[in-house]
């Protein structure tokens, strides 16, 4: 269980804190997923065997994917049980089937810490994912500022009151609204309105980038843009832009427009929840709905969840049956358990630490003679600029792996290789800080990562073949071993 977030005290300043929570039960722990997968074997034995190895590969490798995490144990645990077996399509005390007075509880419970956890007036934890909590977004907003408009002038309180003829008007409209979103070459997401995502087909959409020369969110651009394309929605948050954003300015230009504001906080939700992002730089008090991922640097289950202010609340609260069906009960009884934690001192011990790191890695790399998209950090990613190795990301990517360090690649502003092969690299600090990394440590992972790069030789003119240098991957594997055994993931689990 996790400590009362009352009595808990606040870590020492400077204190080596921030590891994965659960070293307290993690015998409890181990003995639970002993007997689960001798279970497991019984059954499917080779889906027991993929578990315990990616137990194994988790444990052994540097984990530098910026969206992805460490949850709890206690969370990992939660999401095993027969809540997983109700069915509870509805909302709290308003279902579509009988018998979920349980579910009733664990999506109260989750909710009011979502809410206490990050000062909203209403939150809904049943999103699935990031995409479902987008989607649920959109979706409110159309039916707040387009559908609820046309059902009052034509005198009616549901969609199935209107002629086929006045539907048929209405669907057009919902289906001729613009967003503003960030160009995905910028940073921002394919749910932003991007063609291959359903986004790209419900909105007209327009792009803001960034600034060319800083790499840096140019407001005045996305005023000018607002005030040229009128959007219905302007969508901030991002997946690769490693800076902080100003939400009460993108607001001012929102309410200039007459736009909805909707904020992505999928990536940076911890640092908003252990309060490294305040005032200005903290989405939810600006935006009208914000959604976000739990699974990230929130460091909970795979799922989403939608805040909104008052206005927004009720058309989001209806997130089932207009996007979703029946909520996993048992992923919301585990987002529960993590933004419990998330309230407790030591989440915003981690959150500063997961910043500090990140500053502390693009330091090691820029001064290796690494170039960085935008300089640096301010958040908890970084992206590096893999051209000055001679390199696409594709190589780049492959070429850490085969050396234990794993990230993902990506594309950078104007990418001159394209979203497929790429020209850079995103790094990520929220997994190796929930292992107890600290800013050495990170120091220590720049030069590893930059010793893998300049060993790194494209063949030909190949945008994927690449050679390593003899002896590399092994002296970047022995290093990294060193630092993963100085901090353990799940220490204390045994299998
Ligand atoms: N929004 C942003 C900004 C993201 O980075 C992501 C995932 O990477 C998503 C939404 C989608 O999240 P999910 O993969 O849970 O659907």
């Amino acid at each position: 269980m996790t400590a009362d977030p009352a009595t808990t005290p606040a870590a020492a300043p400077g204190a080596p804190a921030a590891a994965a929570p659960g070293a307290e039960y993690a015998d409890t722990a181990s003995a639970a997923y002993r007997s689960i997968l001798q279970i497991i074997e019984t059954i499917e034995p080779r889906i027991a065997d993929a578990t315990r190895k990616e137990l194994a590969d988790q444990r052994d490798s540097l984990k530098l994917i910026a969206s992805e995490n460490y949850a709890s144990l206690a969370v990992l645990l939660t999401m095993g049980s027969w809540l997983s077996d109700k069915y509870a399509e509805g909302t709290v005390g308003h279902r579509f089937y009988a018998g979920c007075q349980n579910v009733d509880t664990v999506e109260s419970v989750a909710a009011e810490h979502a809410r206490e956890l990050f000062g909203a007036p209403y939150a809904y934890v049943q999103p699935h994912s990031g995409i479902d909590a987008n989607l649920v977004a959109f979706w409110a907003i159309l039916a707040t500022r387009v559908e609820a408009p046309a059902l009052a002038e034509h005198g009616v309180k549901h969609v199935n009151d209107l002629s086929e003829a006045d539907w048929e008007k209405l669907r057009n409209k919902l289906g001729n609204q613009r967003l503003l979103g960030m160009s995905l070459d910028a940073g921002g997401h394919l749910t932003h309105g991007f063609r291959p995502n359903i986004s790209g087909k419900m909105f007209h959409q327009r792009s803001y980038g960034t600034d060319p020369n800083t790499g840096l969110l140019d407001y005045d651009a996305v005023a000018a843009a607002a005030r040229e394309f009128k959007p219905l929605i302007i969508v901030a948050g991002y997946s690769a832009y490693p800076r902080r954003i100003n939400f009460a300015k993108m607001r001012e230009i929102a309410d200039e427009v007459g736009a909805t504001l909707m904020v992505d906080m999928a990536h940076f939700a911890g640092l908003v929840a252990g309060k490294v992002f305040t005032g200005d730089e903290d989405p939810v008090p600006h935006a009208h709905v914000t959604t976000t991922t739990t699974h990230k640097s929130l460091r909970g289950p795979r799922g989403g969840l939608v805040l909104a202010t008052e206005e927004y609340a009720p058309a989001v609260d209806k997130g089932c049956p207009m996007v979703l069906g029946g909520p996993l009960s048992h992923v919301m009884a585990a987002k529960a358990v993590a933004l419990a934690e998330a309230r407790q001192p030591a989440f915003r011990a981690y959150a500063q630490r997961v910043a500090d790191n990140a500053k502390a890695f693009a330091e090691g790399l820029l001064k290796r003679g690494a170039r960085l998209v935008t300089g640096g950090t301010d958040n908890h990613l970084v992206l590096l600029d893999v051209t000055s190795f001679g390199l696409t990301g594709r190589q780049a990517e492959s070429a850490l792996l085969d050396s234990g360090v794993v990230t993902n690649r990506n594309a950078i502003p104007a990418d001159p290789n394209g979203a497929w092969y790429t020209s850079g690299i995103r790094f990520g600090t929220p997994a190796l800080t929930t292992r107890g990394f600290g800013p050495d440590e990170f120091d220590r992972v720049a030069e590893l990562v930059v010793d893998v790069l300049r060993n790194t030789t494209p063949e030909g003119s190949s945008k994927a073949k690449y050679t390593l240098a003899e002896g590399t991957a092994e002296r970047v594997r022995a290093a990294s071993a060193e630092l993963l055994a100085a901090n353990p993931l799940y220490p204390g689990l045994t299998l």
